[in-house]
């Protein structure tokens, strides 16, 4: 048996694959998105590649139109949950950028309108 990838372990590469559960709100072949666990905001959902990628600092120049995919879905997605009025999209890049969760992620977060800030 040939070792294990470095992903083996990856929680998104697991939700990805239907191994543990995720509150889903869009999947297709290429990505899915899905409510944030620890939620920052009234709204506040994850878009994810289905294929591992590291961070955006491991992203290559091939990757360049799915990332372009994953940020199109933010407005289309965000329209969705009632944030046709705007919203915060924020990518986590790198131990030093915040990031937690090694499968690149876009955060989009957001207050419908008559939600509180507080
Ligand atoms: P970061 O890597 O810092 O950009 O953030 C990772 C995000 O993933 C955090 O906001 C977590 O709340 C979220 N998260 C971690 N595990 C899960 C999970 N199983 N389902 C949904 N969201 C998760
Ligand atoms: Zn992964």
């Amino acid at each position: 048996m040939s070792a294990s990838p470095d992903h083996a372990d990856c929680i998104f590469c697991k939700i990805a694959a239907g191994q543990i559960p995720s509150n889903k709100l869009y999947e297709d072949d290429d990505a899915l998105a899905f409510h944030d666990i620890r939620p920052h905001a009234p709204v506040h959902f994850l878009i994810i590649p289905k294929r591992h990628i590291a961070s955006l600092l491991e992203a290559r120049p091939e990757d360049e139109a799915l990332l372009g995919r994953l940020l199109a879905l933010a407005p289309k997605l965000a329209r969705e949950q009632g944030l046709g009025s705007g919203f915060k999209v924020g990518i986590n890049t790198g131990r030093d950028g915040g990031q937690e969760v090694f499968h690149l992620h876009l955060h989009v977060l957001g207050w419908p309108p008559g939600s509180s800030k507080a």
